[in-house]
């Protein structure tokens, strides 16, 4: 344990008195220094280093309400979506909305849904644009992304917050490769972390489906080994933090989109997602506040400072 290691209960305290990630008044929205941004940036800058030979695609924090839906997100996890809507009234709806706004009433009603929704994972976005391209090509496409992500889980926990930042490598391809590249992945990512200094525990994983299906739906993900989690001790001892996931979608993904192989083949794909705050967050747990007391080849790893 290196001495400048911060306790469980110490992690969010330290780091906000430190003004290095200081809350706001909505929980899991936070403001980062100067400090926190170049650890997130240099873990993003290894999970690149590690993608080499990737294609490389940036998109919105938001995305296609339409694409989304493709997808089937509402029917799995509507609690953690989050929407845009806008003012599109006239000047009396304005007007009525000023009413309510200047004596303190609830003037929400006046913004309506838009096509819009915040992107809730980085990769999302990608398999539309993936379709439109047509079919894969025999190798298929692996393709780094990096984005906002929003998910509504507040909380006063540091590693969950509502609006964070994701950096994936995601594959579409043959079944076969698709599921070497997941496997290979969860040994590339708990590699990524050990050399970081760090030392994760890979589990079998389900996410958090909504309703009364999610029992068994997450049971099936279970006993299909469909996702696994390399997980650190961040804010607690006893319940560790998914830091990274990697998850295989066999053709969820790809039969909602309408992508194939170009021989006609089923198209699958995986993604494995490094959560880049949660890693960071990781970090400042294992050795402290100060960057510059962090283990010299912690540092030149992350070529932080
Ligand atoms: P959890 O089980 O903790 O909700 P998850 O495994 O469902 O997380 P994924 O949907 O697999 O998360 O997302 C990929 C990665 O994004 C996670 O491994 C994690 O590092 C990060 N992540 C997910 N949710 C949050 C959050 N609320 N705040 C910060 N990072 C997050
Ligand atoms: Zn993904």
């Amino acid at each position: 344990l290196s001495p400048t290691a911060l306790p469980a209960s110490e992690l969010a305290p330290a780091l906000a008195r430190a003004g290095v990630l200081v809350p706001t008044c909505a929980p899991g929205v936070y403001v980062q220094d100067a400090r926190f941004e170049a650890v997130v940036q240099a873990v993003a800058r290894a999970v690149r280093a590690k993608a080499a030979g990737a294609e490389r695609l940036r998109f919105a924090p938001v995305m296609p309400r339409a694409d989304l839906r493709q997808l089937g997100y509402f029917r799995s996890f509507p609690h953690l979506l989050g929407s845009v809507h806008c003012f599109c009234g006239d000047e009396v709806e304005h007007r009525a909305l000023l009413r309510a706004h200047n004596g303190g009433a609830d003037w929400s009603g006046a913004d309506r849904a838009s096509d819009l929704v915040l992107t809730p994972a980085a990769c999302y976005p990608l398999y539309a644009a993936l379709a439109g391209r047509g079919a894969a090509p025999p190798n298929g496409w692996t393709v780094e992304v990096q984005g906002a992500c929003f998910r509504r889980e507040p909380s006063d926990d540091p590693a969950r917050m509502q609006s964070f930042s994701m950096q994936e490598v995601v594959h579409v391809g043959a079944p076969l490769s698709v599921l070497t590249f997941r496997d290979d992945w969860v040994v590339r990512a708990e590699n990524f972390l050990i050399g970081l200094g760090l030392s994760p525990r890979v589990e079998i994983a389900s996410d958090p489906f909504f309703g009364r299906a999610a029992a068994v739906l997450k049971r099936a993900q279970r006993t299909q080994a469909l996702k696994y989690e390399l997980k650190l001790p961040v804010s607690s001892d006893e319940h560790w933090t998914a830091c990274v996931s990697a998850n295989l979608h066999l053709d969820g993904f790809t039969n909602a989109v309408g992508l194939e192989m170009a021989d006609g083949e089923i198209a699958h794909s995986a993604c494995v997602g490094f959560g880049l705050e949660r890693v960071a967050l990781a970090l400042f747990r294992t050795f402290g506040v100060e960057l510059d007391r962090w283990p010299e080849p912690v540092r030149t790893r992350l070529a932080v400072m």
